[in-house]
C-alpha cells in the first residue's frame, strides 16, 4: 500500500492517543470477545504502527521493513470484527476521531487486499443486486403485497411530496417486512402524501462505508438521487438509522430527511395519529446510528410517552451510552458468533429493567434481537416504534406485530 487514504488529521489522531484505555472498557466487542486485540486503542496503534509509521520521510530514511504481511492479514480480520457502533469515540478525551478511523482503515485494508472474504461477496451482491443481500432487486417492494388492504398504486407513485427509502433489510427479512407495512398503514392513516422508490431503490451505500468499499458509492447515490427527484419528492423518510445516516453525511442533498421516529412525532403532535391505550412496560435500545451517530434520543422517548398506558423504564446504559445489539459493522457477517455474544449482553441488560418488551427504532435492531430471543426461547417481545405506534392507532384491529 503506497499512498494513504488517511488525511493529516487522522494520522496525527492516530499517534495521539495517551492509553488512557476508556474506550476498551466501554467497547462490546472487545468485551464480548474477551480479547485485548479488538479494543479500539490496540487498533489505533496497528493503524499508527502498521500501516502509518513506514511512509514518514524519517521511516525510509532509517529504512524500516514494511509489516510483516501476516501480521497485516490478523490486523485485518480483527480490524473488521467491529460493530462501528461509536462508543468508543463518544469517551475518548481527546475527542479523537473514532468511528471515522475505523472506516477509512477498512478502506486502506480493502486497497491493500487485506480482508475478510466475507467482503468479496458483499461487492459482488451491491454490484449484481444492487442490495447487500444478493436478492432480486425488483423484489423490493414485494412486501406491499404482504399488507391487508394494498393500495392499487402499490406506494409506488409517479409524484409524491416524500419519499420512503426502506432500505435492504426491511426489504429482503420477513421478520423486518413488518416494520415498512406499519410505516405505510401509519404514514396512510395520517395522510402523508408520500411513495416508494421499489425497484429504483439501491443500497444506501453503509454496508459499503463498513466494507470498505467507498469506491463503489458514487453511482449508488447518484441513482437513488435522480429516482427520489424523480418523483418531485421535498422530502425523504427513513425506518433504519443506517440509510438515514448516509443520507445526512454523504448524500448532499436539499431534500428535508426524517428519521421515522421524527416524522412519526410531528404527526403525533399534530393530531393526525389518534392513539388508544396499550398496557405494557418497555424499555427503549438507542440504535447507534440514530442516537449517537444522529442524535435523535428524544423523539422516540416522547412517542412512547404519547401513547396512553406506556411505561417506559432505562436500560443501565442508555442514550449516549447505549450498548450496540451486534448487528451493526457488517459483522453478523464476517463474525456471526462475535455478533451474537454481543445481542447476549444486550439482551440480559434488557431483561434486568422487567420490561416486557424491548422498543428500538431500527430494523437491524429488531432482526438482531428477535433472533436471539427467539433462538433462546427468552419471555421477551422485540418492537420497532413504528410497530409499537401501529399497535396504538385507533382504527380498525390489526393482527399482532
Ligand atoms: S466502534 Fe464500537 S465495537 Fe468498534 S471499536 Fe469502537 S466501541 Fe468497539
Ligand atoms: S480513549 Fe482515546 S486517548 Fe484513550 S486510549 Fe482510547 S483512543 Fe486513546
Amino acid at each position: 500500500m503506497s499512498r494513504t487514504g488517511f488525511s493529516l488529521r487522522q494520522m496525527l489522531e492516530a499517534g495521539a492517543c495517551t492509553r488512557c484505555r476508556l474506550c476498551a472498557e466501554v467497547c462490546p466487542a472487545a468485551s464480548a470477545a474477551a480479547s485485548g486485540g479488538l479494543a479500539p486503542l490496540t487498533r489505533l496503534r496497528g493503524v499508527d504502527t502498521l500501516l502509518l509509521r513506514d511512509r514518514t520521510l524519517l521511516a525510509k530514511l532509517l529504512r524500516r521493513r514494511p509489516p510483516e504481511p501476516a501480521a497485516l492479514e490478523r490486523f485485518a480480520e480483527d480490524a473488521f470484527r467491529c460493530t462501528l457502533c461509536g462508543r468508543c469515540e463518544s469517551v475518548c478525551p481527546l475527542g479523537i476521531r473514532l468511528k471515522e478511523l475505523w472506516t477509512t482503515l477498512r478502506g486502506e485494508l480493502v486497497r491493500g487486499k487485506h480482508f475478510p472474504a466475507k467482503i468479496e461477496a458483499i461487492r459482488r451482491n451491491l454490484e449484481d443486486s444492487r442490495n447487500v443481500f444478493g436478492e432480486d432487486n425488483a423484489e423490493r417492494a414485494e412486501w406491499v403485497e404482504e399488507m391487508r388492504r394494498p393500495p392499487e398504486h402499490g406506494f409506488r407513485k409517479e409524484q409524491a411530496e416524500v419519499v420512503y427509502f426502506t432500505g435492504c433489510v426491511a426489504a429482503y427479512f420477513p421478520l423486518a417486512q413488518k416494520i415498512p407495512i406499519a410505516f405505510a398503514e401509519i404514514l396512510e392513516a395520517a395522510g402523508v402524501d408520500f411513495t416508494l422508490l421499489g425497484e429504483e431503490e439501491w443500497c444506501c451505500g453503509f454496508p459499503m462505508l463498513g466494507a470498505g468499499l467507498m469506491e463503489m458509492f458514487a453511482a449508488f447515490r447518484e441513482h437513488n438521487l435522480s429516482a427520489a427527484a424523480a418523483r418531485g419528492a421535498k422530502a425523504a423518510v427513513f425506518a433504519c438509522p443506517s440509510c438515514y445516516r448516509m443520507w445526512r453525511e454523504h448524500y448532499g442533498t436539499d431534500l428535508t430527511l426524517f428519521s421515522a421516529p421524527e416524522m412519526l412525532l410531528s404527526l403525533v403532535r399534530a393530531g393526525r395519529l389518534p392513539l388508544q391505550e396499550l398496557s405494557l412496560t418497555v424499555t427503549y435500545h438507542d440504535p447507534c446510528d440514530l442516537g449517537r451517530g444522529a442524535g435523535v434520543y428524544d423523539a422516540p422517548r416522547e412517542i412512547l410517552r404519547a401513547i396512553p398506558g406506556i411505561r417506559l423504564v432505562e436500560l443501565a446504559h442508555h442514550r449516549e451510552e447505549c450498548l450496540c445489539c451486534g448487528g451493526g459493522g457488517n459483522l453478523e457477517m464476517v463474525d456471526p458468533e462475535l455478533a451474537a455474544r454481543i445481542a447476549a449482553a444486550k439482551i440480559e441488560e434488557v431483561l434486568a429493567t422487567g420490561a416486557r418488551a424491548v422498543v428500538t427504532a431500527c430494523q437491524q435492531c429488531v432482526r438482531v434481537m428477535t433472533s436471539h430471543v427467539r433462538r433462546n426461547r427468552v419471555p421477551l417481545e422485540v418492537l420497532d416504534i413504528v410497530q409499537l405506534l401501529r399497535r396504538a392507532l385507533a382504527g380498525p384491529k390489526r393482527p399482532p406485530g
